[in-house]
């Protein structure tokens, strides 16, 4: 008895002190990922620009899946448990995420199109709302991904087709009049023309570059990802992974073979519509005249230039393709953005290379997390010269002039240049093309609460398995009934016990659903991603298997499980489905309402930007202050390390926030406030701390609640030893048949 006495609290005091660690790791990673969340604000790349994951929180169960699967970086963080996309706009719209959510919590949307002013507007059919005739596809529309525009490319075309075929049957078009033209040659453009080709349409494609669009631009040997997708006329693009060369080499195969009507160095530069609804196609070096058009062109646009004597030299370039193929070079790159950061290291790492990097602001502020602690190592190994506050003032064919914010000049030796100062979104040509980009004109989307399809499906099969469970049991009642002594004498007993045939078969169906069971895990582990099926699917087998392990142990006890290796783990197993729905259903609630807080706070400091930014003019030491007194009374109480400590700063913090309260109207007074502004002060101040509290609180609930999770996997670790254990005590010692 003392043994199981000392078993039980060592045992007991483990849990505790792990489960206590493990709070401590999740709350430094809350931290962290609170942190970056800030920070992406600051640096505004919270907001996406194209199409990005959108996470219904009523749904994730927080398992981080979506986080590992996504291949750029810092897209999507867990905060309070749950996944929240932290920087927006560093997604490129792969999926991966969504198709790695094992619940279906994800979508990948362009958001709340109610508050975008830089999407077109466009029918099903990729059809300007305003321009019968004009289409657009790629990621002109707003959709990335190279799967997305072969996919647009190809229907517009099928789409004209269509028209063009009608409209033949009628009339025969006039001969110096095309059916249509295509503006681009990347993906989209590409998959239009080709497709063009297949419906025998008479067409054009002008390209302001060369063939392969952005992909062509990228740097070398960079993997692209893309999803299986028929490209017209040249078969399947079946792999998920391809060298960027192997891309271009591919694409300017098939249009050289096609002899695709390619112009290129030709900008498209605007349309004119006549009267017969034909459209008039500006481009750099003509005009041409066609019954449709398609704009191709991509989101980049055209780089912006310097405007400095000299850009016109050769050494400057607006992309770069291929570090390796400069060394010994004195080289300037020009920009503070993920390409220009990205370049200089590129050019640094190369032999003889000598690296500066020109750029206006004295800090960076919107580089990926990678890249600027790879510009912070270079520069302290003195690969890259960093000339900060700078602009390029003068190019000469072997030296650039760098001018300082506080006067001084510069002379550099220069070989090559690299710009990357943005570009002019298409947006401009598209609206004076009469392409409307008005929220008001566009159809409202769905709802992503529609989107995911939880567990009906895995519910559906349970639910069908205990059905069947209970028949069986109420036809055999008169068994299931009696004693355990009494049933040997019973005329079923021969085939209902356990070591029976029935039962033996109920006892394998209930090991099969455990291994099916398991195999969820590996699958959710990224190294066997290769597995068929999508992680929900899985995860509805998981559920399903399960329900249905427990009840054949059941069924397989006879109702009634005894105190041996096979009993233990049949209520192994009853723990575990009741651990794990907790974990689908209930656990989901807490962190939501955490992250609703999260939420109002960011709203509260809205409304204290917006307030303290009046005052920043006349008053800028009293904003200041304002704004440092609220973010303390935020993070007072919130980030104590220990569960007793958030308790203590929990009950002082009235007294704080009364202090506070008085210091803010004593120098709010001082400052000339009206009494309506230092209640707006004070009411926000109240809201403010009110509700970092909350979130706080709701994350020590998240925090109690997880450990569902812990007992979820040790349970389910034990249940397994337990199944294993039963099964060789069964065919070593089992008399089958025997009662
Ligand atoms: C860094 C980066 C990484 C990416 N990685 C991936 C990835 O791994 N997988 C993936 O699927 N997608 C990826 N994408 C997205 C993908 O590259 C784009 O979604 C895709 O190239 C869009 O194709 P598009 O044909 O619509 O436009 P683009 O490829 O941009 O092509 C537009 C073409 O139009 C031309 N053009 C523009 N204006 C004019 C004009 N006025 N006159 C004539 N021609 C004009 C341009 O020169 C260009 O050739 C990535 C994007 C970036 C920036």
């Amino acid at each position: 008895m003392s043994w199981s006495i000392l078993a039980a609290l060592t045992l007991a005091l483990c849990v505790a002190v792990l489960t206590l660690w493990k709070r401590r790791v999740d709350r430094a990673e809350l931290d962290r990922e609170l942190g970056e969340r800030e920070k992406a604000k600051a640096q505004n790349t919270h907001r996406a620009r194209l199409q990005y994951p959108q996470v219904d929180l009523s749904q994730c169960i927080g398992c981080g899946s979506c986080v590992s699967a996504c291949p750029e970086d810092g897209v999507l963080g867990l905060v309070h448990g749950q996944a929240v996309v932290l920087h927006g706009a560093r997604c490129v719209g792969h999926g991966r995420c969504a198709d790695a959510c094992p619940v279906g919590a994800i979508a990948i949307t362009l958001g709340d199109l109610r508050e975008r002013r830089d999407i077109p507007v466009l029918t099903e059919k990729l059809e300007a709302t305003r321009v019968p005739n004009l289409f657009l596809a790629g990621e002109v529309t707003g959709y990335a991904l190279i799967r997305t525009a072969v996919s647009h490319g190809t229907s517009v075309a099928d789409e004209i087709g269509r028209r063009v075929a009608r409209a033949r049957r009628t009339e025969p078009a006039p001969s110096d009049v095309l059916d249509l033209v295509v503006v681009g040659a990347g993906p989209a453009g590409l998959a239009c023309s080709l497709q063009a080709k297949v419906r025998g349409l008479r067409f054009v494609t002008l390209e302001q570059s060369d063939l392969g669009g952005t992909v062509s631009k990228y740097p070398r040997r960079k993997l692209v990802m893309t999803q299986p997708v028929e490209l017209p006329l040249a078969g399947t693009l079946g792999r998920s992974t391809y060298q960027k060369e192997e891309l271009v080499e591919l694409w300017t195969r098939v249009a050289r073979e096609q002899q695709l009507p390619i112009q290129t160095g030709e900008a498209f530069q605007g349309l004119a519509l006549f009267e017969d609804g034909t459209f008039q196609v500006r481009s750099t070096s003509g005009a041409w005249h066609a019954r449709h058009v398609c704009l191709a062109l991509g989101r980049r646009g055209t780089p912006n230039k310097l405007g400095v004597p000299g850009e016109e030299l050769a050494k400057v370039a607006y992309n770069l393709l291929d570090a390796h193929s400069y060394t010994d070079r004195r080289i300037l790159v020009v920009g503070g953005g993920d390409s220009a950061i990205e370049a200089a290291l590129g050019l640094a790492e190369q032999p003889g290379n000598v690296v500066t990097l020109s750029y206006r602001q004295g800090v960076f502020t919107r580089l990926k997390t990678r890249n600027e602690a790879r510009l912070l190592e270079a520069v302290q190994r003195k690969r890259i010269e960093l000339a900060l506050k700078s602009r390029v003032e003068r190019i000469e064919p072997a030296t650039a002039t760098l001018v300082f914010d506080d006067g001084a000049r510069r002379v550099l030796d220069n070989d090559e240049m690299f710009v990357f100062a943005g570009g002019q979104a298409p947006q401009a040509l598209l609206e004076q093309v009469g392409v409307s980009f008005d929220p008001a004109e566009r159809a409202p989307g769905l709802p992503i609460q529609e989107q995911g399809t939880g567990l009906f499906r895995a519910l559906l099969i349970a639910l069908f398995l205990t059905l069947m469970t209970v028949s069986w049991t109420f036809v055999f009642r008169g068994y299931y009934g009696l004693d355990a002594h009494e049933r040997p004498f019973a005329r079923e007993h021969a085939w209902l016990k356990p070591t029976s045939f029935i039962g033996l078969m109920l006892g394998v169906a209930a090991t099969v659903c455990v291994l099916g069971n398991l195999s969820y895990l590996a699958r959710r582990w990224p190294r066997f991603d290769r597995i068929p099926g999508s992680l929900q699917q899985w995860m509805t087998a998981h559920v399903a298997t399960g329900i249905g392990a427990l009840l054949f142990a059941l069924v397989h006890a006879a109702m009634a499980p005894r105190h041996t290796v096979g009993g233990h783990a049949l209520w192994a197993m009853a723990f575990l489905v009741v651990t794990g729905a907790i974990g689908r259903y209930f656990y989901a609630f807490v962190p939501r309402a955490a992250n609703g807080r999260e939420l109002a706070l960011d709203e509260v400091k809205t409304e204290l930007t917006q307030l303290s930014g009046e005052w920043d003019r006349q008053r800028p030491e009293f904003a200041q202050r304002v704004r440092e007194e609220i973010q303390r009374l935020i993070a007072e109480g919130r980030w104590q390390g220990s569960f007793a400590a958030r308790w203590i700063a929990l009950l002082r913090s009235q007294r704080r926030l009364s202090a506070s309260l008085v210091r803010l109207r004593v120098a709010g007074a001082r400052e000339g406030l009206a009494s309506e502004q230092l209640d707006a002060l004070v009411a926000i101040a109240r809201r403010a701390q009110r509700t970092a509290l909350m979130a706080a609180h709701y994350e020590d609930l998240r925090g109690l609640m997880s450990s569902w999770r812990w007992f979820h996997r040790w349970v389910a670790l034990a249940m397994v030893l337990l199944v294993a254990l039963h099964v060789l005590t069964a065919l070593r010692y089992a008399s089958f048949g025997g009662s």
